[in-house]
């Protein structure tokens, strides 16, 4: 498995059920996890599948419906009690600075670690996060209240060197790395190779996009064009267009339509309304406009990959 992987904790609506906890997941980098929504419940569903507390220093939250974010208020709290003193970064819609400074407030809490705030009214067009290997972009959905996808990218600048070249003319590992960046080879002989004669472009970077809760609008697919792998809430089925449409949802036909207008690798469904006890009517239905359609489980992994 690449260490580029989501895990979904949740994937259910407004109201839990015995198999549905709301919305939750991990996305797993080489080197840190991020945290997308945290429902309530979602600190159970974190020692169910054994998502540690190491490496998980940034949370977003995409709106402020209860099923998306009444969970943080118990993280917070575990982490604080297990005696955390590092830095927690939170991006979430600014009026959760202030439930959460007064919960703490009336529980006589002072945090042992560092709460960071990060309003995304105020991020606008800027990333979230810029590392030497990923980057983390928001954007506007379409709900009932101001609410945010978000875009995990992974960045790939190297250059691939052509494999004749290679077996013709064996270059060290130094020079290989040099290539790759985009430098010029000199053979032994002298005899000069311009980059782009040994190289082809660099392969795609993988990019992960998460979209719940929005309706559909296809000005959505600029910011998903593209992506490895799309999880888009499909809380309704076909015959419920018009309940998807005033409550600001998708139905399983609308998220593969989005899917396969913006040329995804891989759709990955979600957000299922408690009214389902079966979920296969989405799956065919979103499978008849895009074949490449899962239906998202509960406590499984998804690799964000090829
Ligand atoms: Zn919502």
């Amino acid at each position: 498995m690449s260490d580029f992987k989501v895990t979904v904790l949740g994937n259910g609506s407004a109201v839990p059920t015995a198999h549905q906890h709301p919305s939750s997941q991990i996305v797993k980098m080489t080197d840190m996890q991020l945290m997308i929504d945290c429902g309530e419940g979602t600190q159970m569903q974190m020692i169910k599948y054994g998502i540690k507390h190491r490496n998980l220093d940034h949370i977003f939250i995409s709106h402020l419906h209860g099923d998306h974010y009444f969970g943080i208020f118990g993280l917070i709290s575990t982490f604080h009690l297990f005696g955390r003193d590092t830095p927690l970064h939170l991006y979430a819609p600014s009026e959760l600075k202030d439930l959460i400074g007064h919960q703490l407030r009336v529980s006589h809490t002072t945090l042992r670690f560092p709460l960071i705030f990060h309003s995304l009214e105020e991020t606008g067009n800027k990333p979230l996060l810029v590392h030497k290997n990923y980057r983390v972009t928001t954007f506007p959905l379409f709900h009932r209240m101001p609410t945010w996808g978000i875009k995990i990218s992974m960045k790939n600048e190297d250059l691939r060197i052509d494999k004749g070249f290679v077996a013709s003319f064996n270059p060290t590992i130094e020079q290989i790395l040099k290539i790759k960046k985009g430098e010029d080879f000199k053979s032994e002989k002298g005899v000069l190779f311009k980059n782009e004669e040994i190289t082809l472009p660099p392969k795609p970077a993988l990019s992960y996009v998460y979209c719940s809760d929005t309706a559909f609008n296809e000005s959505l697919i600029q910011y998903l064009e593209n992506a490895t792998l799309l999880y888009h809430e499909a809380t309704f089925d076909n015959t419920m267009e018009e309940m998807a449409a005033e409550k600001q949802h998708s139905t399983s036909e609308q998220a593969a339509q989005i899917a396969k207008q913006s040329n995804v690798g891989k759709l990955l469904l979600g957000h299922y309304s408690a009214r389902f006890e079966d979920l296969s009517a989405l799956l065919t239905q979103a499978q008849s406009i895009f074949p490449e359609t899962l239906l998202s489980e509960e406590g499984k992994t998804y690799e964000i990959g090829i």
